[in-house]
Order: C-alpha cells, then structure tokens, then sequence
C-alpha cells in the first residue's frame, strides 16, 4: 500500500481542495450589457411598459429564431403553459399526461380547469418522459400530453409524436429548461402542436419575468389570444379593431374580453431586453455549451458519475443546460449513496453539488386531496374523470431522484483551467468512493 500524496488525499479527509482559482464570472448570467440596460430604459422613457408594440416585435423575432409560425408573449412561463393547454381544449373531466419531474408549473394550471394530471415516469438517462410509459395512461379523456425537456435534454420526440397522433391528442413542448435546445436538428418547441417556456431570470433565456407561447397552428395561437390577450381580439365591435389578430367567428364573437379571465401581457421591460438577449443567444449558448462538453468529456469513464447529454453525432443537444444536473449511479461504486458523493464533491470547493432534483409532483398532496374548486372533493376527481391518483412506488425512477442524479457547475463560459478544477473534483470523489462508505 503507497502512501497517498497530498493532491489524491479526499479534501474531506484533510487533503487539499481540488478546486483553488478564482471562478470569475464563469457561473454569472444572464450576461447584461449597456445595450439591455439602454433597451429597458428606453421603454420607461417612452412610458409604454403596458404597450404591445414592442413585444409583437420581440414575438417576430423570436420566430424567426425559432422557426414557428407564431408567437406570443407572456406575463411568465406559468401562465403560456396555462394557455397552451387551454388553447388545446383541456377542460372540466379531461386528463393531461405530463412527467412526474418537473416543475410545477408543466401541469398545475390543468386543475383550474378541473382537469386531472395523469403523471408519467421519466428515463434515468434523459430525465425526460418515457415514451414506453404514456400509451397505457391514455383513456378516452385524455387530451395532450406534455413533454418537458428537462434540464435541457431533448425529450425523445419521434414516439411522442407517433402515439399522439394515434390517440388524436396534442403535444405540449415544456421549453423553459431549453430553449435553442436540438432533437436530431430540429429545434425543440417547434415540433409539438404548440410550446410554452418560461423566460424568468433564472433561466437559460433570461429577461425577467416572462413567457413564451409558440405553435405552427393557427388556431391554437387564437385561442391563446382569445384566452388571456384581450386587446389583441379587435375589443368590441364600438371599439378599434386595429389589433385584431384573431380571425375565427367562434372566437371574435368574444371580442374585448378574455375567454380566460386572464391578463397575460409581457412587460415591455423584459420584451426590450428580450429582443436584445436574442441577438446574442446562440453565441452565448455555443459558450456554455463548449464548456459543459469540456466538463463531461474531463469525467468521460469515471465510475459513477455519467453525463446527463444526448449522445454525440445525433443532432440532439443539450441548448442553455439550464439547471445542470449529473447522473449518479451508486452502483458503480460501491452502493455509495449520492448524498456521501456530494458532500465529498463539496468538500473538494463545488458548492452546487447536491443530490436530486425536482420532488416527483404526483406523491404531492395537490394531486390528491386538493379541493381548489370547494366542492368538497378533491380536484382531481371532482369532475367525474377515472381516479388516476398514484401512490409511493408508482413511478420508480422519479421517485429515485435523489439517488440518481446530482449538481453540477453551471459553466457559462469555457475556460480549461477552472473546469479541469471542477471535473477533478468529481473524479475525486469517484475514485475515492470506498473511503466515503463507512
Ligand atoms: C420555470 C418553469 C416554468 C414556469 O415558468 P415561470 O416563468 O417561472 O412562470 C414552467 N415549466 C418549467 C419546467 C420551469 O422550469
């Protein structure tokens, strides 16, 4: 047995840290610049925050990148998802079927309108939808199914779309994680019937407080229109119906009110800086990219830890990597539990390293003795839908999330020398599992 020098010392055993530069601005974002701050400042100069001129631009634009037909802005990504499912005709007694790790916001709103959420498992590699489980959930309520890109990883559309084209349901593409992200070359959120993605400040695409509607169809954008944009309807009849931007008789009949109740205007604010972020999206995500393959290809082979990325050489990619996570598997060292590997990590100077990642949202008591509407049952059932409510041990690998994959750095930037840091952190960690069991 050798004597472990100094650097192979495990940093929670009294050796040094892996992790010694100075990280800069490697993990800042979004990147701001005088030309967002003078965009913004334009729109409160000109006093029109409410205004929508600016936002059609934005919207513009923003198909251009993203290669639909339509776009509309949002007050948040909450309420574009909200709308898409409206637009797609979910509705009291319905069922969605959506992931049961993800973020709230994939399918919440489907119970304000007394839909019940039929949650699906995800893939322990992809931590997207299973398509092998989705078939056997749909019953003749169903009405879409929404598939979430979580953490940036393209959920494997092809089957998606095959099955609900057989059932006749819609696709709703979740993009908040991952925006500029690609499927086998196409770009994710034009390949369902309609997308909703968040644009809040935390994400890959950042402008504040704001959302994103997209679709090729144009009857689910009027119905977006006609559910929460009321000033784009034309307003009533004694009104100017300039703005019109819906031409459908079932929907203009409404005109000057929303269908929805719904005020869901974007800040001009954030379109302004929306329009200004766009310029420099791809560049900017081509950054984060080159730096996040660096880290993975650093730990290419390591025990235990895998990256969390479409293969190579299949088109698919990974857009913004909005909330990095890695994949952890315990039984290549050992049975180390993921919480042991972190704290190590963490110890090495990568403070982001933690177990899991979304809570699997169909063990939470929402969806199953929410009474939201006050009938004096729960939401879920209320509408005279199948009980579809899942118990523990119903969707295995969401409800492994905490052993199954973990944190990692967020590189914003590709700079070797403090991503080489990083990585070896991680191999540490690996390569010294069997003193972490105990
Ligand atoms: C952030 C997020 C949303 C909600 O967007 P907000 O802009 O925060 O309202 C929806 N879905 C997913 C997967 C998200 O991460």
């Amino acid at each position: 047995m050798t004597t472990a020098t100094a650097e192979t010392v495990l940093a929670l055993g009294g050796g040094s840290k892996a992790v010694t530069l100075d990280l800069g601005d490697i993990l800042k974002w979004p990147i701001v610049t005088e030309e967002d701050e003078s965009a913004v400042l334009g729109v409160l100069r000109a006093g029109a925050m409410s205004g929508t001129d600016i936002t059609k631009q934005f919207e513009r634009e923003f198909t251009q990148w993203q290669g639909t037909e339509y776009a509309l802005g949002y007050c948040n990504g909450t309420e574009s998802l909200r709308a898409a499912m409206w637009a797609c005709g979910l509705g009291a007694g319905d069922e969605l079927i959506c992931p049961s790790m993800t973020y709230w916001a994939s399918c919440t709103a489907a119970l304000t309108m007394g839909a019940a959420v039929h949650f699906a498992d995800v893939e322990k590699d992809t931590l997207c939808i299973d398509p092998n489980d989705i078939e056997h959930r749909i019953g003749p309520r169903t009405r879409a199914i929404v598939a979430v890109h979580y953490c940036g990883h393209p959920c494997d559309m092809d089957p998606i779309m095959k099955i609900a084209r057989k059932h006749n349901l819609k696709v709703i593409e979740d993009v908040s994680h991952a925006h500029g992200a690609l499927y086998k070359g196409r770009k994710v959120g034009s390949i369902g019937d309609i997308a909703g993605m968040s644009m809040m400040s935390g994400k890959a695409f950042a402008i504040g407080e704001a959302g994103m509607v997209a679709t090729n169809d144009r009857k689910l954008y009027e119905r977006c229109i006609a559910y929460g944009h009321y000033e784009r309807t034309g307003l009533a009849s004694v009104y100017n119906k300039a703005d019109r931007q819906i031409t459908d008789p079932e929907l203009t009949k409404y005109a000057g009110l929303p269908l929805g109740g719904f005020k869901h205007r974007m800040n001009q604010t954030c379109s302004a800086m929306g329009r200004v972020q766009l310029k420099h999206y791809d560049e900017r995500m081509k950054d984060i990219q080159d730096g996040m393959n660096r880290f993975w290809d650093l730990l290419d082979g390591v025990p235990g830890v895998k990256a969390h990325r479409p293969a190579k050489q299949t088109g698919s990619t990974m857009g913004g990597w909005y909330y990095a996570r890695g994949l952890y598997r315990a039984e290549e060292l050992g049975g180390l539990p993921a919480a042991k590997f972190c704290e190590a990590v963490r110890a090495e100077g990568v403070g982001m390293c933690h177990p899991g990642a979304n809570a699997p949202l169909h063990l939470h008591p929402v969806f199953h003795t929410a009474d939201i509407f006050n009938q004096g049952q729960p939401t879920m059932i209320a509408f005279g839908q199948r009980d579809v409510r899942q118990g523990k041990g119903t969707l295995p690998v969401a409800e492994s999330v905490a052993q199954i994959c973990i944190g990692v750095p967020w590189f914003k930037k590709d700079r070797p020398e403090i991503i080489r840091q990083y990585a070896e952190a991680y191999r540490k960690a690996a390569e010294h599992a069997d003193e972490l069991k105990g």
